[in-house]
């Protein structure tokens, strides 16, 4: 990561502070905040933007028509892919790897790596791979729309050939948890310097305790890959709420999740030990509209929510950026807007061990401006909408939108 480029002159942004509420001008120099200056009471500050830390998120399947887990993955589309989500006002991300045979597995790791080696932007960029599967659970629910010829009993062999294929770089394994070599898989893991989450599973609350026990740290997009009915009090998701070594993630989107749901779970986990991903699919992106995927036809509805073709109840995939999850968080769960961007930029960063992007001198300069009405001025709270992101102390994206 040492040969990402410096920033060539110093820069100087103008935000409100996504904590305070304070109108700061932040000075960079080369990938550090240099110092932050207050403007409180500055007439030119009334229209700026909000300034944060850059967002992180940890399970990015693909975008635009092109998912990572494909054996037509090109060191171009990772790059190209990297660009686009830094739209979203994303400065650190884990490419996520879906379960697929172990060519096409190979083959997907070993390209993202490759990029991160001929693109020091996507290096620093990419913060890790997150594989999900393929050791999950081949029931109807649990196992969510990964294929079930794939789907596959923990393999630390295979495993192994992953790691090696990605140059290390897988930081964050899903996997399901009622195998019963499970505990020791999670434990060589941990070993190896794995984070281990507990994703599509079918696994009772028992199982769910060992793999905790065995160094398990995050239930992925808990609630969603799960049965239509569970048992009512020894489930999967009660176990996974209480154990507090556990942090969640959770799709934001407002439809995986319906608001109350969301809303519980963040309660219950507490904000603290929530992280909020956006699952993007590769179909993400597109214009709306009929599309062919791996399995079946899907559809991008005018609203932007993505379902198997030919009806609107059925998901096919997520297709909102985190920042969308921000914005429900305080909608739905009655966050303050500064709890809710840490649940997408400091809990994430959290878990995989790296610093975030902050708002005092010495801070990576990896951050994010955007537009959003909180609902405390009367309006009800809106979208999320990054105007600009900075990621090492660059201007990466800024948005073609006038201000
Ligand atoms: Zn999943």
């Amino acid at each position: 990561m040492g040969d990402f480029p410096e920033g060539t002159e110093s820069m100087e942004l103008c935000g409100r502070r996504f904590d305070t509420g304070e109108a700061v001008r932040v000075e960079v120099d080369g990938q550090k905040v240099a110092a932050v200056r207050s403007c409180a009471g500055d007439p030119a500050a009334r229209g700026w933007p909000w300034i944060a830390p850059g967002l992180v998120d940890i399970q990015i399947n693909g975008y635009g028509g092109q998912e990572f887990s494909s054996m037509e993955l090109t060191v171009e589309k990772v790059c190209r892919i990297s660009q686009q989500v830094l739209s979203f006002g994303v400065t650190g991300y884990c490419p996520t790897v879906t379960t697929e045979s172990f060519e096409v597995l190979e083959h997907a790791l070993r390209t993202i790596a490759q990029a991160c080696e001929s693109s020091p932007e996507v290096a620093r960029h990419v913060r890790g791979i997150h594989l999900e599967g393929p050791y999950l659970s081949t029931e109807e629910g649990p196992r969510g729309a990964h294929p079930v010829e794939h789907c596959r009993r923990p393999d630390w062999d295979e495993f192994q050939r992953l790691q090696a294929a990605a140059g290390g770089r897988i930081c964050l394994h899903t996997m399901a948890v009622e195998f019963e070599e499970a505990p020791s898989f999670i434990q060589q893991l941990v070993a190896a310097g794995v984070i281990v989450g507990i994703g599509h599973t079918a696994a009772d609350a028992v199982q769910i305790a060992r793999a905790v026990e065995a160094g398990a740290r995050l239930s992925t997009h808990l609630g969603n890959g799960s049965h239509l009915m569970i048992p009512r009090h020894r489930g999967y998701i009660w176990e996974q709420l209480a154990q507090d070594r556990l942090m969640a993630s959770l799709i934001g989107d407002g439809h995986h999740l319906p608001p109350a749901v969301l809303k519980t779970f963040i309660r219950a986990k507490t904000p603290q030990r929530c992280i909020l991903v956006s699952d993007m699919s590769g179909q993400a992106g597109q214009p709306p509209g009929r599309y062919a995927s791996r399995f079946c036809d899907v559809e991008i509805l005018p609203n932007g929510r993505l379902v198997v073709a030919g009806q609107h109840e059925i998901m096919a995939g997520a297709s909102s950026p985190v920042g969308c999850g921000i914005a429900n968080a305080v909608r739905f769960a009655g966050l303050r807007l500064e709890t809710a961007i840490r649940m997408a930029a400091h809990n994430p960063a959290g878990l995989l061990g790296i610093t975030p992007g902050g708002l005092s001198p010495g801070d990576p300069a990896d951050l994010v401006l955007f537009r959003f009405e909180d609902g405390s001025e009367g309006a009800p709270p809106s979208e999320f909408a990054p105007v600009a992101t900075v990621l090492g102390g660059r201007l990466v994206w800024q948005s073609p939108d006038p201000p």
